[in-house]
């Protein structure tokens, strides 16, 4: 684990100075890897530190990618995590050293804003089909009773014996 990448070094902020972050970081330190949510690829952070008043600012762009259930069949679903303007902040007094390392400030905002449902193909899954045929009308349902002039499937049609 590159521990180095969440270091802030506070002395560096004196003056107003802005610290570009720029950092990719192995899932695993989220810690969250379950049937319900995992993260199974890298996540990039990139943004800047800067203090403000009596606080630190960390304020990042975040991607990465979710794995999920999906919602109607339960196949896990990749999706996207693209968060934008994400801030995070810590009170400078509360700090003991001049080193802060923001791993578990961005673990818990990242998974704050996990994706809460999923569905697979984009909002097509397969199964999604067979739900709403079972909701249909009977009259409508498939039926492949081989009435004559029927185009569908006919599978007994040229079976001769
Ligand atoms: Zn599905």
């Amino acid at each position: 684990m590159n521990i180095e990448g969440f270091k802030i070094y506070i002395d560096r902020l004196h003056d107003g100075n802005i610290e570009t972050i720029q950092e990719t970081f192995n899932p695993a330190f989220l810690e969250q890897d379950t049937e319900d949510l995992a993260y199974r690829k890298d996540v990039t952070i990139a943004g800047e530190t800067y203090t403000a008043e009596s606080e630190l600012i960390i304020h990042l762009n975040v991607q990465t990618e979710a794995i999920l259930p999906c919602k109607i069949c339960n196949q896990p679903v990749n999706v996207p995590v693209d968060l934008k303007r994400l801030y995070l902040v810590k009170s400078l007094e509360k700090m003991k050293s001049g080193i802060f390392i923001f791993k578990d400030l961005l673990r818990e905002a990242i998974l704050l804003e996990a994706p809460s449902f999923a569905e697979c193909l984009g909002g097509n899954c397969p199964e999604r089909k067979t739900v709403s045929e079972f909701l249909a009308d009977p009259s409508q349902a498939k039926n492949n009773d081989g009435e004559p002039g029927d185009e569908g499937y006919q599978p007994f049609a040229n079976l001769e014996l």
